[in-house]
């Protein structure tokens, strides 16, 4: 449109996207992250579920929108362009980084998640329950570290106790701390630790004495800075031995949103050479606005993590808005699933409420999903018609297609391979399909 000299408005919407949490999530990585961009004038909430649900998403995402263009009035910061390549995905290449002998970090694994603890180290045993608590209560996602904060060294007797009780159970312990080196508590065993320090432009020093004591101590440092402060300490992260450095950012550079934080970030390490991996924070100094409830901080947490997921770049993720362990760590699977990073359930492309769908699409998705939910690998379509269905289910494994009132047509991938199945008996043919295509699991 540039090219040709139009400025027609712009209408962003992910179509599709299906229904619950996981609909929002996609729909506000896929829209909040253009609008984060400065692109887009219009949306459209598309959820598998009455329409009225769709306006509060919408608000949602737009009123975020609303302050990346405030921000970015009032900015004076002015950049070179992103490295990314907006038209093709490509991981941002980091060095590989050991959380345990069983988990590795770096892009040329799995993004890894990362929970804050709500308890704390005041009462280490209660930080303890709270992540095995929320590890009980799911089935197939487990925290990858587990992060506190130090700053009283009469808690360092818990920090030791807490490595220990959870040993592999949570591979590393993140901690931030205001503790000197020469206090920290490095001795023990259980957990890795990675220490989380904050430097500034001047802190040279102690970031030379930081990277010797966790060489020293078989530990980690996370690195919190901006691009502007890594940029002045170069030679210091340099001189830190490869798998021994994070980078991350826990609020925002002044006059940068979050994200163009990271970018600013990424665009300084790859100026001064660094591959470290990189740590998304999805944190309360990095919200653009955030209420109170589950929604507003899954939609903030989905936009800033999700819009730097899709470019490639993040290693870490974790979301700390969320005021419970376990709601952070389903969330953070989530993104990393919506943004098609690590897939650790069932994933769904669904069809909204529209006039052309041929059954109750409601009723029928969710009949789906108890069915298959289990399955941790697949990609199904429920899509209400076969006028549009086959083109809009993208890269879906299972199709359950309308193809007459009453009639259902199934698919594997675009092939659609059973016709004028009756609705009362299409669910149980689409498992017969899928344990025919050897994809199936028993529950
Ligand atoms: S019912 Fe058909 S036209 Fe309507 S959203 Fe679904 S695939 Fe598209």
């Amino acid at each position: 449109m540039t090219d040709l000299g139009m400025d027609y408005p712009l209408h962003l919407g992910v179509t599709e996207a299906g229904e619950g949490e996981d609909a929002r999530i996609k729909s506000a990585i896929g829209i909040g992250s253009l609008l984060a961009d400065g692109l887009g004038d219009t949306v459209r909430v598309s959820l598998t579920e009455d329409p009225w649900h769709e306006i509060p998403v919408c608000k949602e995402i737009v009123s975020r929108a609303e302050g990346f263009a405030a921000l970015g009035a009032a900015s004076t910061v002015k950049l070179p362009a992103d490295p990314a390549d907006p038209f093709s995905f490509v991981r941002r290449e980091t060095e590989l980084i050991a959380l345990s002998s069983g988990c590795l970090a770096g892009s040329g694994e799995l993004p890894r998640v990362i929970v804050r603890s709500i308890a704390g180290l005041a009462d280490w045993q209660a930080a303890a329950k709270e992540i095995l608590d929320a590890h009980a209560a799911q089935r197939e996602v487990r925290a990858e570290g587990l992060l506190l904060r130090l700053d009283d060294p009469a808690h360092a007797a818990g920090l030791r106790s807490l490595r220990k009780a959870l040993g592999q159970a949570v591979p590393a312990l993140f901690v931030e701390t205001s503790l000197s080196p020469a206090d920290f508590p490095f001795d023990g065993s259980g957990s890795r630790l990675v220490v989380v320090k904050a430097f500034a432009a001047a802190d040279g020093a102690a970031v030379k004495t930081w990277g010797e004591a966790v060489t020293k101590h078989d530990a980690i440092l996370a690195a919190d800075l901006d691009g502007p402060t890594l940029a002045a300490l170069t030679k210091e992260l340099a001189a830190i031995p490869a798998g021994r450095l994070i980078l991350t950012s826990s609020q925002p550079q002044d006059g940068l949103h979050a994200t163009g934080t990271y970018r600013e970030l990424i665009r300084c390490a790859d100026v001064a050479q660094l591959e470290a991996p990189l740590w998304l924070r999805a944190t309360v100094a990095n919200a653009v606005r955030l209420d109170a409830g589950f929604q507003s901080r899954l939609i903030e947490a989905s936009i800033f993590a999700g819009g730097l997921l899709v470019d490639g770049y993040g290693d870490f993720l974790s979301c700390e808005t969320p005021t419970s362990s376990a709601k952070s760590l389903t969330l953070a699977y989530d993104i990393l699933q919506g943004a098609r990073m690590r897939q650790t359930k069932t994933e769904y492309v669904a069809c909204p409420s529209c006039g052309r769908t041929l059954f109750d699409i409601q009723s029928t998705t969710l009949r789906i999903k108890e069915r298959t939910g289990h399955l941790k690998s697949v990609t199904i379509a429920v899509m209400g018609c076969i006028v549009n269905g086959p083109g809009e289910m993208a890269d879906a494994d299972f199709g359950y297609v309308g193809g007459a009132p009453g009639k259902i047509n199934l698919y594997v991938g675009k092939t659609p391979v059973k016709f004028n199945v009756p609705q009362e008996e299409a669910v149980e043919r689409l498992v017969d399909l899928i344990k025919e295509k050897g994809r199936w699991v028993e529950a």
